[in-house]
């Protein structure tokens, strides 16, 4: 194994990707990277700023006021740590708003691209092996039919305690998924070279075991 490396995992809302890609991480030693957690800080401090997403001024000047980063698996927006107040489904959708913005896409991109180039990690999104790190050592598409997903998003919300409704959960990921895959910018898609891991069926130990064999 190399002495630097990245792993990129990429593909759609609730197909499990921070699940594994934080027992990878533990498992390797190495540090694990949640890129959607670094759209969701922008786009709750978008939403609690009270700016429209659609004004590039605006928006501009919000990020460069905007610092984001990692501190022992805590994610943190201008020195706050925000890890719940960006695990809600209104967060989820300005989350998927402002990751169409270009301004908002380069800024994050350089600070992940930052991230990884002085370590090995682990990376996960939606544009990691397509963009973010298109020479990663190692690119996993991991995907899991729509209902499956359905099904662990509410799980994991109601465990949380919050009030949710199953079928707009289910609407949400649709909406989600048609948005991640159709926007211009770096939309989601396999990577040529990745491979494909569909979790539908499997548990977390046996996700995690395929991935570990592919590294290996
Ligand atoms: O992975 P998660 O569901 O937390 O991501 C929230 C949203 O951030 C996604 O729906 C997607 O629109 C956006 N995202 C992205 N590129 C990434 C990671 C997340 O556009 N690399």
């Amino acid at each position: 194994m190399k002495e630097i490396f990245r792993i990129a995992i990429d593909g759609p809302s609730g197909a499990g990707k921070s699940t594994i890609a934080k027992a990878v991480a533990a498992g390797l030693g190495i540090d694990y990277i949640d890129t959607g957690a670094m759209y969701r800080a922008v786009g709750y401090k978008v939403k609690d700023a009270g700016i429209d997403a659609d004004d590039e001024g605006a928006l501009k000047a919000l990020l460069d006021e905007t610092e984001i980063d990692f501190k022992q698996g805590d994610i943190i927006l201008d020195g706050v740590v925000v890890n719940d107040k960006i695990r809600t489904p209104e967060i989820s959708k300005m989350a998927s708003i402002v990751s169409t913005k270009e301004p908002v896409r380069a800024k994050l991109v350089d600070i992940q691209r930052a991230m990884g180039s002085r370590k090995s990690v682990i990376m996960d999104g939606r544009d990691i092996g397509t963009n973010v790190f298109k020479d990663a050592e190692y690119k996993i598409f991991l995907t899991a039919s729509v209902k499956e997903r359905a099904d662990r998003r509410y799980k994991e919300l109601i465990e949380k305690g919050q009030d949710v409704e199953y079928e707009q959960i289910y609407s949400d990921i649709e909406a989600r998924d048609y948005s991640d895959c159709t926007r211009k910018l770096n939309p989601l898609r396999k990577a040529d070279d990745a491979v494909e891991l569909d979790t539908t069926g499997l548990n977390i130990d046996q996700v995690v075991e395929k991935v570990m064999e592919i590294v290996r």
